[in-house]
Parts: structure tokens; C-alpha cells; sequence
């Protein structure tokens, strides 16, 4: 298939272990992306520091992360695979947003306060800033789409903000980008405790991360809450039993929603079995992916060349941005 010329954008940060929201709301979407346009896919390291100061682990969850988006699909032939840190064009465009970020702005974007609850010993600067280094990951490459999950929704908006004020102030460099998904609607995979999404650094019990082994997977959903079912035929359903029916459309086939639909409207639910047959399908799922990120994770010499040719191949298209970046704004004096 030859490729659309619209460039897209998207990254995860090495925080912990992918979880199935990050699969669904993001590396899906990759994978089949990277058919159809020019695609970057980054691994966010710096954004991790915002919230994760500890670099002991980084190294290892930068690998990991690589290895599983090559084992959900994603081909270094495809598209380019780097490492934030390793493409400095990032950090030099973030300082020039910053300048036209506000402080009142970034107070009151979601994710900054639920940090600032979160972490109320750590509100740094990185933190208040996190959406303008977002903004600079998108534009550096000038990117048309950006596949996300639902979370991120917000700080694309406030990227375009940011590069429509560049593009106002000191003339046009950037074009808008758009969260992308391929069902149309973001996507937010609940926890299974009901609250929030699944999140590779909160709410670990909840959360079902692509490297949990099957017989973990099975105690987790197996713990998912319910209730004693419906007290009257086709009742609405409760919250926690929409996001268990929610998660049944990730990895399920049709007809076995259909049945406990159906069961639910008739008051014969039986939670036990649904979570078993949720449980067995998120393993047949689930397990040719960890173990083939685990074969990846086992060549560190590949994986580490991978990320580096993709540095190359990315700093190449960022450089001719930072060009027309400080021409714009009148940085080449000479
Ligand atoms: P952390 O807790 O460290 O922030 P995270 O799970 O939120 O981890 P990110 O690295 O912040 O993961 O996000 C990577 C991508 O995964 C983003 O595109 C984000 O929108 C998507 N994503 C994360 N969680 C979910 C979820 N539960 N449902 C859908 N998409 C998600
Ligand atoms: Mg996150």
C-alpha cells in the first residue's frame, strides 16, 4: 500500500508495564497506522521524570516498552522508533512554547491537578509544563494525527493552541493535529475496580498489564466487582458492570456479549462464568504478546540499534522544523 504523506505522531512513557488501555487506546492503532502514513512512535522518557525522579528503572522500561511495540506489530522498516531523550530538537522547541504558554493555562489542565493530589510533594515546573513538551513532541515532526486513548484528549487541544499562537505570533510553521483513533471515539479502558482508567503507575491491582502472567490475569478479573445482578428484567446497567461489559468488547467475540446481554435483561447473569470466559479471553489475547515481547527483550544489542537509527531518521525531519522554527521567529542572525 503506498503511504498518505500526512506524518503522525505518538509515544508512551516508561513508567512500568503496558497495560491493556495503552494496547487498545494507543498500539493498536500504531500497528495499523504504520501502513497507511509516515509515522513517529517515541518512548517518553523525559515526560516520565515529571513524575517518576527515580532513573534506576528507566533504562529497563525504555527496552521493555520498545520490545513490546515490536511484539503488538510495530516494524522498524514501517515506521521510525526512537527514544525522547535522543532527539534534542524536543527540549530546544519546549523552551520556545513555554514562552508562549501561560501559567493560569496549565493550572487548570486535568491531568496537572490530579498530579498535584497525587504528588502534592513534587509539583515541579516539568509537571506544569508536561502538555507544552507534548505539544513540542507532536510539532517538532509537524503531525497531521495523533493516536491516543480518551486521557490525552486535552492536552491536544491545548497543543493546538499552542501552535496556532506560534504560527499567529510569528507566522506559519505548524499545521493542526488530531487525536486520532481508528473506532472515531478515544477510547478510556476502565480499571477493574470501576475507578479511573487502567494506568501503568496507578492503581496496579486494577490494571492488567500485557507482561501479568495467566494465572495473574485471571485473579484480577476474577476480583473485578459486580453484584448479586439485576433485581428487574432489562434494568440499567451499574457503572462497574458497563465497564466489565466494556472490557468484554476488547477481547470477546460478539455472540458471547450477546448472550450475557441478553442474560443481564433477563436477570439470569451469572458474574462467575462471565468473568471466567472474560478471564480466558483476555489470556488467549495476552499471552502470545508477552511472550513474544519477551524473546524481543532478550537481544538488547537489536533493540538498542533500533532506537538509535530511529534517533537518526527522526532528528532528520526535526531539524528541518527547528530550520523554519528559528526562522520564523528570527533566531538566525547570521
Ligand atoms: P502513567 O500512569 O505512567 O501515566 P499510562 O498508563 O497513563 O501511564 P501513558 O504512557 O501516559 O500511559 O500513555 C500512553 C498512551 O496510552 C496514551 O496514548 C494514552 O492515552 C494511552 N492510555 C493510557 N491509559 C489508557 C487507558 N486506560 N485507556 C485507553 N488509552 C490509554
Ligand atoms: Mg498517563
Amino acid at each position: 500500500m503506498s503511504k498518505k504523506g500526512e506524518i503522525v505522531l505518538s509515544g508512551v512513557r516508561p513508567t512500568g508495564q503496558l497495560h491493556l488501555g495503552n494496547y487498545f487506546g494507543a498500539l493498536r492503532n500504531y500497528v495499523k497506522m504504520q501502513d497507511e502514513y509516515n509515522c513517529y512512535f517515541f518512548i517518553a522518557d523525559l515526560h516520565s521524570l515529571t513524575t517518576h525522579p527515580d532513573t534506576r528503572e528507566l533504562r529497563e522500561h525504555i527496552l521493555s516498552v520498545t520490545s513490546y511495540y515490536l511484539a503488538s506489530g510495530l516494524d522498524p522498516d514501517k515506521c521510525v522508533l526512537y527514544c525522547q531523550s535522543d532527539l534534542p530538537q524536543t527540549t530546544e522547541l519546549y523552551l520556545y512554547l513555554n514562552m508562549l504558554a501561560y501559567k493560569g493555562e496549565l493550572e487548570k489542565t486535568t491531568t496537572f491537578k490530579d498530579k498535584v493530589k497525587l504528588q502534592p510533594e513534587n509539583v515541579n515546573a516539568g509537571l506544569l509544563t508536561y502538555p507544552v513538551l507534548m505539544a513540542s513532541d507532536i510539532l517538532i515532526h509537524r503531525a497531521m494525527y495523533v493516536p491516543v486513548g480518551k486521557d490525552q484528549e486535552q492536552h491536544l487541544e491545548m497543543t493546538r493552541t499552542f501552535g496556532n499562537r506560534f504560527n499567529h505570533r510569528y507566522g506559519e510553521v505548524f499545521p493542526e493535529p488530531k487525536a486520532f483513533n481508528y473506532g472515531a471515539q478515544l477510547l478510556k479502558v476502565p480499571s477493574l475496580d470501576g475507578a479511573g482508567k487502567m494506568s501503568k503507575s496507578e492503581n496496579q491491582y486494577a490494571t492488567i498489564y500485557l507482561s501479568d502472567d495467566d494465572d495473574l490475569i485471571r485473579k484480577k478479573v476474577m476480583k473485578a466487582k459486580t453484584d448479586a445482578g439485576p433485581t428487574g428484567p432489562n434494568s440499567e446497567k451499574p457503572d462497574y458492570i458497563v465497564n466489565i461489559f466494556d472490557l468484554m468488547k476488547l477481547v470477546c467475540a460478539p455472540e458471547v456479549i450477546e448472550k450475557y446481554d441478553a442474560d443481564f435483561n433477563a436477570c439470569t447473569i451469572r458474574y462467575g462464568d462471565l468473568k471466567k470466559q472474560l478471564a480466558e479471553d483476555m489470556v488467549r489475547f495476552i499471552s502470545p504478546i508477552r511472550e513474544k515481547a519477551k524473546a524481543i527483550r532478550e537481544d538488547e544489542r537489536a533493540l538498542s540499534i533500533i532506537l538509535k537509527v530511529g534517533a537518526q531518521k527522526a532528528a532528520e525531519n526535526a531539524e528541518k522544523t527547528m530550520d523554519m522554527v528559528r526562522k520564523a521567529m528570527g533566531l538566525k542572525y547570521f
